[in-house]
C-alpha cells in the first residue's frame, strides 16, 4: 500500500458557525443549503417562546416552550447564550452543542447579535461569526412579504429592526452580501472549507507531524 492511501486525516477540533442578519436577509435558505451540501455540519436547534410559524416543525426548525419553560432552562444553566428578540425569547441548549464539538462535528447557528455576544465571551475560539446583509433596504421588504409568513404587522416590525441588527455588522469575522443565492452559498462554503484548515482546529496535527518525522 502506497503512502497516500494510509492517510487516514487529520483529527479536528468542531466549530461553532454563526449566522446573523436582519430577519428576511436569507439565513435560514443558506442554511438549509449549506446543511444539505455539508454532512459534519449540524444545525443548532433553538429553543423559542415565539409562536410557530406555519410548515414549522417543533424539534426540527425550533423547540417551542412557554415562558415558564424557558425561564427555567436559563435559569438551570441549560442554555449557551438566551436574548429577548421582537418581545419573545430565544436560547441555545448546550448539551447537544458540546456533544457534536467533543467528536468533532461543526454547529450551524442561526442567531442574533446579542447571542454572537455571548458565544463569543464563552468560546472565543471555536466561533467563526458571518454576518448576511440584504442587497437593497428593498430586496429585504420583497423577501419579507413574498416568505408570507408573517402578518403585515410583523413584517413591518421586521422592517423596523433590521437597522438595529445591521448595525452590529463590524463585530462578524466574514460579511456576505446576499444578492444571488448561489454566489453566497459559494462563498458561504469557501469560509467553512477554509476555516476548518486553521492550525488550532487541526487538532490532530501535532501527533500527525511527529510520526511524520520520525519515517524521515
Ligand atoms: P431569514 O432566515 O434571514 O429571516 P429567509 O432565509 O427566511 O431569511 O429568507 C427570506 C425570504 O427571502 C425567503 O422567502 C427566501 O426564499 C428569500 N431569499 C433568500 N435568499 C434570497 C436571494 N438571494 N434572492 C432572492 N430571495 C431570497
Ligand atoms: P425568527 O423569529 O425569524 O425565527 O428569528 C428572529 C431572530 O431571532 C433572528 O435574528 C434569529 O437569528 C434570532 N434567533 C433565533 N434563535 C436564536 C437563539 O437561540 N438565540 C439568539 N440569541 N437569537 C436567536
Amino acid at each position: 500500500m502506497s503512502d497516500r492511501a494510509k492517510f487516514a486525516g487529520i483529527d479536528r477540533r468542531g466549530m461553532m458557525i454563526v449566522l446573523s442578519s436582519p430577519s428576511g436577509a436569507g439565513k435560514t435558505t443558506l442554511s438549509k443549503r449549506l446543511l444539505a451540501s455539508d454532512d459534519n455540519i449540524t444545525m443548532s436547534v433553538s429553543v423559542t417562546t415565539r409562536t410557530p410559524r406555519s410548515g414549522e416543525v417543533d424539534g426540527k426548525d425550533y423547540i417551542f416552550v412557554t415562558q415558564d419553560k424557558f425561564l427555567s432552562m436559563r435559569d438551570h444553566d441549560e442554555l449557551l447564550e438566551s436574548a429577548e428578540v421582537f418581545g419573545n425569547f430565544y436560547g441555545t441548549p448546550a448539551a447537544p452543542v458540546e456533544a457534536i464539538l467533543s467528536r468533532g462535528g461543526d454547529v450551524l447557528f442561526d442567531i442574533d447579535w446579542q447571542g454572537t455576544q455571548q458565544l463569543m465571551a464563552k468560546m472565543l475560539g471555536d466561533v467563526v461569526r458571518v454576518f448576511i446583509l440584504p442587497p437593497s433596504a428593498q430586496a429585504l421588504g420583497e423577501r419579507l412579504k413574498t416568505r408570507a409568513q408573517d402578518s403585515a404587522e410583523v413584517v413591518a416590525q421586521r422592517m423596523q429592526k433590521a437597522a438595529a441588527e445591521i448595525s452590529h455588522w463590524a463585530e462578524y469575522d466574514y460579511v456576505l452580501v446576499n444578492d444571488d443565492l448561489e454566489k453566497c452559498e459559494k462563498s458561504l462554503t469557501a469560509i467553512v472549507q477554509a476555516e476548518r484548515l486553521t492550525r488550532p482546529r487541526q487538532s490532530g496535527l501535532t501527533a500527525f507531524v511527529r510520526d511524520l518525522q520520525a519515517g524521515l
